[in-house]
């Protein structure tokens, strides 16, 4: 039996297990397949408040990690599999493994989805990358590729705009699923060129990294190269709830419906970071989602152990 069982190592899991741990929860923390999250696909991390020159991503996991074990955190390498949480206590299973929690913490975070394009995963980091926030600083004055054409492609090709030379949009149909604001902002952007419909079907890169795109006329299927420094995969992240149905409400694309900060509509079931968070997606806002979720645990706790 477990006072706060929290699933998932990323900036919300681990800043969650940190609040818990130091309320003597004795919190046990999943780590999952990924362990820390999506900042350890990364690599220099400059948004992050407190360190003044940057820090790398899966250094800034690592630190964390360290700093909930040295408050009592068990660290579990293991992935939650399935979970009833029709009764209280919950029951969970890391595979065949079952156990029981008195609350939990869902922070099992999204996955960006990437095109899978050839040599993608060598070239993340080089020129490929799924976050114009965190990497777009790294492209000052050059010229980068967006793709998708949903509200994320619109917003980083904007945000990108801001920072870059040229800013191409590349979409695969001449419509677009984003909201028309979003849509205007971009066709009434100067530095942005629209590439409808295009698909990107292969990278071009040396040995410092990327120098360009093979791109295909979706239309005539006829293919062209494109010279960019980089190439922001915008089409969507899945979040990873699916184990968490039916105890939790999700929106249509899957994110956790959270009502009073992170509480879910199972009591003592509660969700932070990019699982529940369809619009900021930062580490930073994860984090803070970390500690509200900790600290409802432990409010929700103390009101039941009563
Ligand atoms: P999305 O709405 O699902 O759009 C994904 C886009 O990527 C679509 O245009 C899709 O093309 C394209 N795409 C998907 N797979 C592809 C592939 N394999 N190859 C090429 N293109 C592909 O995702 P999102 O833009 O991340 O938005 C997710 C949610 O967050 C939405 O509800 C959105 O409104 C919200 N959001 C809001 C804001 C804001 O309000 N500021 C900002 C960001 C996100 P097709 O259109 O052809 O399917």
């Amino acid at each position: 039996m477990n006072d706060v069982v929290i699933i998932g190592t990323g900036p919300a899991g681990l800043t969650a297990a940190i609040y818990a741990a130091r309320a003597n929860l004795k919190p046990v923390i999943y780590a999952g397949s990924m362990h820390g999250g999506q900042l350890t696909t990364t690599t220099e991390v400059e948004n992050f408040p407190g360190f003044e020159h940057g820090i790398m991503g899966p250094k800034l996991m690592t630190d964390m990690t360290a700093q909930a074990e040295r408050f009592g955190t068990k660290i579990i390498y293991e992935t939650i599999t399935k979970v009833d949480f029709s009764k209280r206590p919950f029951t969970l299973w890391a595979d065949k493994k079952e156990f029981k929690a008195k609350s939990v913490i869902i922070a099992t975070g999204a996955t960006a989805k990437t095109l899978g394009l050839p040599g993608e995963s060598e070239l993340m980091g080089r020129g490929l990358s799924t976050c114009a926030t965190c990497d777009g600083f790294f492209y000052r004055n050059k010229v980068v590729a967006v793709t998708g054409g949903g509200d994320s492609a619109m917003e980083e090709a904007n945000y990108l705009s801001k920072l870059c030379q040229q800013v191409y949009l590349i979409h695969r149909r001449a419509e677009f699923r984003a909201s028309k604001i979003m849509v205007d902002r971009v066709l009434n952007n100067p530095k942005i060129k629209i590439m409808t419909p295009w698909a990107v079907k292969k990278p071009i890169a040396d040995k410092s990294g990327l120098t360009g795109l093979v791109i295909e006329n979706v239309k005539d299927g006829k293919e062209q190269e494109l010279k960019v420094d980089g190439l922001f995969m915008a089409i969507g992240h899945k979040p990873n709830s699916d184990i968490f149905l039916p105890w939790v409400d999700v929106d249509s694309h899957g994110y956790i419906k959270t009502t009073n900060h992170t509480a879910t509509k199972t009591p003592g079931v509660f969700a932070a970071g990019d699982i529940a968070d369809p619009v900021f997606k930062q580490a930073v806002t994860a984090a803070g989602l970390g500690c509200q979720a900790a600290i409802q645990a432990q409010r929700f706790l103390e009101e039941h152990e009563h």
